[in-house]
């Protein structure tokens, strides 16, 4: 069922081979479902010799030609998706309903790539004589690297390559070593729809040598990083020296604030689903609660009686609602959570590892923890909730505020006015407002302060692949 790993370099898969390799484990029995051989440095510069003679050639391919590769690949990966999706939820944990969702959404993010590669525009600026035409040119950047996390290997991979390709850029991808089959999936998908030798590599390795040699060489002219912000802080610095473009999809911390108008127990329901999805291991998964005190009694049942509801257990097994955490380093970093001294507060529920075997943590909320509490600032990635009160506006978009972050923010309340006032105050490169909805393949995805760099999806994720070159005709 899980498929056979290896590293895509000009066209062609390579595999043993005398190569290193560590395990894949599967995170509900922890047993190794797989060997990933890491790539050696000659692969890498292979990969990146292959992206440079690739990239004469497809930055020439028009972008209606580039389209329908891309749109083939779609259809490839959405006619094995139940297959894919059980790779992902082998390797990575989360429950199939997620990991078939999640290669839908794959699916349809090449397709919006392959859309919005026809639809990259120029402009033409009046001269200031009439015999001067003054035109804008988009064009590719050049090769890119790649480099994804593991708790979303179809979406993030998806966007990353087929953005890049849509541009006219090549790309050599590093996904994250805990998740590669999925990847390989995708990558697969691309191949059998005919993207040509080299347009397309996929590494693996020591994630810390990998990227310190494709960011250092001169072919690679873009960095596309989505992980924490303090690896997207070091890749940013690498990048500086080659003054390469980057796009850094890093962490976030965010508040949801539910005022006194808002539906109590609704806004509880929907806080549930998105706190606990994937494990709490989302990037804009809604992770600090602070609740109008009129309405905390009951927000607080509510959210404890719909969190009890969770059925913990094996991603694979249909009954389950909750699957484990994605590697031990997340449950080693939930108990660091869970017994910092600073913590207080109350705990209403779950907060501590359960099962014998499998990298499984309860559903877990605490009720007033304090503002200095490791939970109340740096973010969880886990499926921790903290509920705080509050009780008046500036206090709590003070709290929102407060953290480096600037990822993603909700809001719950029944007034347009609050709902704007919240919006236009919270520093955050997204707010979603009595819902979690949130990047969509035609919405852009960005953060602010520490969260990030860039866009990705919507029409302003490709801008990041294109130069914008000048000409004056006279
Ligand atoms: P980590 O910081 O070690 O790694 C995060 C990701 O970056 C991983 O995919 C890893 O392979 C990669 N990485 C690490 N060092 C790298 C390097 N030098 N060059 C290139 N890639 C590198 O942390 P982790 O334990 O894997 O995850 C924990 C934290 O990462 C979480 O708390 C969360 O803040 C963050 N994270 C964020 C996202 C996101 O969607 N923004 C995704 C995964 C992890």
């Amino acid at each position: 069922m899980y498929p056979e790993l290896g590293l895509y370099i000009d066209g062609k898969w390579r595999r043993a081979e005398g190569r290193i390799s560590e395990p894949v484990i599967n995170p509900a029995t922890e047993q190794a479902i797989a060997d990933l051989w890491h790539a050696s440095d000659d692969d890498l510069q292979d990969a990146l010799a292959a992206a440079k003679r690739a990239f004469s050639q497809w930055r020439k391919v028009s972008p209606y030609d580039r389209a329908r590769l891309l749109r083939k690949a779609a259809d490839f990966l959405r006619g094995r998706r139940d297959e894919v999706a059980l790779t992902l939820t082998l390797e990575q944990g989360k429950i199939l309903a997620e990991s078939r969702g999640e290669v839908d959404a794959a699916a349809d993010i090449i397709e919006w790539a392959a859309d919005e590669g026809r639809r990259t525009y120029g402009r033409l600026i009046a001269g200031r004589t009439s015999d001067i035409r003054q035109l804008v040119v988009p064009e590719p950047v050049g090769p890119a690297a790649a480099f994804t996390p593991w708790n979303f290997p179809a979406t993030t991979p998806a966007r990353k390559i087929s953005t890049a390709l849509a541009a006219g850029c090549p790309i050599v991808i590093k996904a994250a070593e805990e998740t590669p089959g999925t990847c390989v999936e995708i990558v697969r998908a691309f191949d059998e729809a005919g993207v040509p030798p080299g347009v397309i590599g996929l590494v693996f390795g020591k994630p810390a040598h990998v990227s310190e040699t494709l960011i250092a060489s001169p072919i690679i002219r873009k960095i596309s990083f989505t992980g924490s912000v303090p690896v997207g802080k070091h890749l940013t610095r690498l990048a500086a020296d080659g003054m390469k473009r980057v796009t850094m999809e890093l962490g976030g911390h965010s508040p949801a604030i539910v005022f006194n108008d808002a539906d109590a127990a609704q806004a509880a329901r929907i806080l549930v689903g998105g706190k606990y999805r994937n494990a709490g291991q989302v990037c804009i998964a809604p992770s600090r609660f602070y609740v109008h005190s009129d309405i905390e009694d009951e927000f607080v049942s509510a959210f404890v009686a719909e969190a009890k509801k969770l059925k913990l257990g094996d991603g694979a097994d249909a009954s389950t609602t909750m699957g484990p955490m994605a590697n031990v380093r997340r449950l080693d970093a939930m108990d660091r959570f869970m017994s910092d001294p600073a913590l207080g507060g109350e705990t209403l529920l779950g907060g501590a590892r359960t099962g014998n075997r499998g990298y499984f943590y309860e559903p877990t909320v605490v009720h007033n923890a304090s503002d200095e509490a490791k939970l109340m600032r740096e973010e969880p990635f886990g499926p921790i909730a903290p509920i705080a009160k509050f009780d008046d506006f500036d206090e709590v978009i003070a709290k929102a505020n407060a953290l480096p972050y600037g990822l993603a923010a909700y809001v719950f309340t029944a007034s347009t006015k609050t709902a704007l006032a919240a919006s236009d105050e919270i520093e955050s490169g997204m707010v979603a407002v009595n819902s979690l909805s949130m990047t969509l393949t035609e919405t852009p995805m960005g953060g602010v302060k520490d969260s990030g760099q860039g866009y990705e999806g919507g029409i302003e994720g490709i801008e990041g692949y294109l130069n914008r070159k000048y000409v004056s005709l006279m």
